[in-house]
């Protein structure tokens, strides 16, 4: 009813459009004298029908009879994101953006940002019926400026999209491992390269950003004009607007050699063993990259480099070494970053994930603890056949990458790395549909407690905590360490002074959880 009433007072005003215009202001009570709807759940169906009336059938809704509406629900990676929402809205262009943030405000209803639907956090990307979605994926320009060698990338590109049309132009970019995540959520979330030690993090790519604000005004930062939200945005996500268009830095074509390869689980300790010094090597040879991904049946070591060498790089000599080598996945292949992010991508089953991650110093003692409590925690769950599968990912992070963010002049990220060498690992548990919830995050729970006592009686826990890899219970932004929380909330508070991101926006690591 309401919904209606709302519909009809903007269209007997003239236009709906202008009466939504972008000099709206945030009205917590009524709109043009019509009391707002009480209810989450009224609010969002008044936002759904004037998002309808303004842009027709690029606003989808779960009861369309199309198959649209099934594509934009089964989007995200994880289907406990997978959530009915009240309305998903995919707009072309940045106005369209401000449009729909002030119908958001006017009818103060909930909403959420999506741009690939990556992130497994319920509600980071996702809502309920009582909120709506604004699906980024048609802002999918590109362009390229050969003078300043920066690229111009729509929120709604990902990865193995900008990595082809680059290299076609002879250029490569600084962006995710796989092909398919989103240049949005990764760059805002700080964003961990395939060779973070050479150039630094994601966010340290970029020279400028376009970002929509809660009143619906579109501006445009970089390291000479609003500093302040250009470094807030590099790793403070979702605090301050809609970013629009990314402008990143490109490099000469970026030639990569690389192989994945699977080995004996019962191996581990000499596994830990060779990651660790590996590990070290690396501090002197920043082209050098790894991960060692442990699973029950088997532990799968990707060797990266960002060249193409005739003679191995002597940094893998430890992996090398290794006798429990069960087969290769990934032969030895001189490529590219897009070709790389082909090779060790998959498209796993639907099915149901929940993330954190740890960041800690370098210690073999401690790896092999925390491979201790992941195998008891793991021997608690069901078994890999019924597809359940609690895996662990060292990703090696060495002090340049922290000096490269600080040093390229761009005035640096709001992340608040350290300058050592350090482990990000990320937990990742994988179980099915019908799988538990309950049951399987009580068990992740008591792995990160555990994992992190172990880090921290030892004294190698890092208070960093990379906002791609976290749950979302944990204190991402504090994290960040004082003086870049205090930025984050600065630019919060200046760039959206009525609070649009912190009151309605759905979730995300946010100022309003500090
Ligand atoms: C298979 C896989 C591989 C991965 N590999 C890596 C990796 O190599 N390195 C790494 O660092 N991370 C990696 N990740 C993590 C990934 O970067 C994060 O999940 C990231 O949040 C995904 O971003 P998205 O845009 O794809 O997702 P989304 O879920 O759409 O967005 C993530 C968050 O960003 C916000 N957001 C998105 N777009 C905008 C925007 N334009 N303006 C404002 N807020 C926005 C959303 O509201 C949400 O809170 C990987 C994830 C998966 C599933």
């Amino acid at each position: 009813m309401m919904s209606s009433a709302l519909l009809k007072l903007f269209r007997s005003t003239g236009s709906y459009l202008l009466a939504i215009s972008r000099h709206s202001i945030f009205r917590p009570h009524s709109i043009r004298g019509i009391p707002v709807p009480k209810t989450d759940h009224e609010r969002a169906a008044a936002a759904r029908d004037l998002l309808k009336a303004a842009f027709g059938e690029r606003v989808i809704t779960a009861d369309d009879p199309t198959s649209r509406p099934m594509v934009a629900l089964t989007t995200p990676w994880s289907t406990t994101c997978h959530l009915p929402s009240a309305a998903y809205f995919q707009p072309v262009s940045a106005a369209e953006v401000s449009t729909a943030l002030s119908i958001i405000t006017k009818t103060q209803c909930k909403f959420a940002v999506r741009a690939t639907g990556h992130n497994p956090n319920p509600g980071f990307s996702s809502t309920r019926e009582d909120g709506v979605i604004l699906d980024l994926q048609l802002l999918n320009d590109k362009s390229f400026d050969p003078e300043t060698g920066i690229a111009s990338l729509g929120a709604g590109n990902t990865w193995g999209e900008v990595y082809t049309w680059l290299e076609g132009k002879g250029r490569s970019v600084m962006g995710g491992r796989y092909e398919e995540i989103g240049v949005a959520g990764f760059v805002l979330g700080g964003g961990m390269p395939g060779f973070v030690n050479l150039r630094g993090m994601g966010c340290d790519q970029v020279r400028g950003f376009e970002v929509v604000l809660g009143d619906g005004h579109t501006v445009h930062c970089s390291a000479e004009v609003r500093p302040g939200l250009y470094r807030a945005l590099k790793g403070g996500g979702s605090n301050f607007g809609v970013v629009t268009t990314f402008y990143l830095q490109t490099y000469p074509l970026l030639k990569t050699q690389y192989t994945v390869s699977l080995y004996k689980p019962d191996d581990y300790a000499n596994i830990i063993e060779a990651s660790v010094a590996t590990h070290k090597e690396m501090e002197t040879d920043v082209q050098a990259a790894y991960f060692t991904n442990v699973h029950r049946d088997f532990v799968a070591i990707g060797q990266l480099y960002a060249d193409t060498p005739e003679e191995e790089p002597k940094v893998f000599e430890p992996f090398r070494k290794l006798e429990s080598m069960m087969a290769p996945v990934v032969p030895k292949t001189d490529g590219t970053l897009s070709t790389l992010a082909q090779a060790i991508g998959h498209r796993p089953p639907k099915g149901k994930r929940t993330i954190f991650t740890i960041s800690t110093k370098v210690d073999k003692a401690l790896y092999l603890a925390i491979h201790k409590i992941w195998q008891d925690i793991t021997a608690t769950l069901p078994p890999s056949s019924d597809g359940t599968d609690l895996h662990y990912t060292i990703q090696p992070v060495t002090a340049s990458a922290a000096r490269a963010g600080r040093d390229n002049g761009t005035g640096g990220n709001a992340l608040g790395l350290q300058e050592v060498s350090q482990n990000w690992c990320v937990f990742t548990l994988e179980y099915p549909r019908d799988g538990d919830d309950v049951v399987h995050q009580a068990a992740m729970d008591r792995l990160y407690e555990q994992v992190k006592a172990a880090a921290e009686e030892r004294g190698l826990l890092l208070d960093f905590v990379c906002p791609t890899f976290a749950d979302k219970r944990q204190d991402v932004l504090r994290g960040f360490g004082e003086e870049n929380v205090g930025l984050i909330k600065e630019v919060a508070a200046k760039y959206d002074g009525e609070g649009v991101f912190q009151k309605l926006q759905y979730g995300g690591f946010l100022v309003r959880d500090l």
